[in-house]
């Protein structure tokens, strides 16, 4: 099963994508984390991408297209999990995953807010986080409507504990299993 986890900062989709990744024993692929593998490098590409990450700005669609292309260039047989990948309707439109399932965590502006106020990471400053969340309004919600109007989007509220969203992902994939 290829499934995609996605919502806004903040609303746990890397720890959810990683709890069904593991229990369904299939590959993780988090776009967060490739790109800040090519930011540690000391390149014109990695500091290309660093500043952008840095600004809480989305990282060129080329550079995001051809990572991802790349890692999933071999799948494996039994599907995999995304997080973070794609966040643009010009991303979807280069390099398709073909999802069977979309995982969509929302959350509302203040609780977005109040639980980034208790994180500490340095691209969680108030301007940083400003920036993502534009990001997310002026990209990645087109992504996500496009996903419900082909009907595989299931919405799941991430305000819950951590346990009981990942149990409400469980049931929703057991129930259509
Ligand atoms: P994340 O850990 O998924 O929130 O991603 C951290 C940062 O990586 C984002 O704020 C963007 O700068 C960058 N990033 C991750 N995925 C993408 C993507 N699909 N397109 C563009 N930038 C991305």
């Amino acid at each position: 099963m290829r499934i995609l986890v996605i919502g806004p900062v903040g609303s746990g989709k890397s720890t959810q994508a990683q709890i069904l990744a593991g229990e369904l024993g299939i590959p993780l692929i988090m776009m967060g984390s490739l790109l800040r593998e090519i930011a540690s490098k000391d390149t014109k590409l990695g500091r290309l991408v660093g500043n952008k990450m840095h600004r809480g700005e989305l990282v060129d669609d080329e550079i995001v297209v051809e990572t991802i292309r790349e890692k999933l260039k071999t799948p494996d047989r039994k599907g995999f999990v995304v997080d973070g990948y794609p966040r643009t309707k010009d991303q979807l439109s280069m390099f398709d995953p073909g999802f069977d399932r979309v995982f969509f965590l929302s959350l509302s502006d203040n609780e977005i807010k109040k639980r980034l106020a208790k994180r500490a990471r340095q691209d969680d400053k108030p301007e940083v986080i400003k920036a993502r969340l534009e990001a997310y309004y002026q990209s990645t919600l087109p992504i996500i409507e496009h996903y419900r109007q082909l009907g595989i989007l299931t919405e799941i509220s991430a305000g819950h504990p951590i346990e009981e969203v990942a149990r409400m992902i469980r049931e929703f994939l057991d129930g259509n299993a």
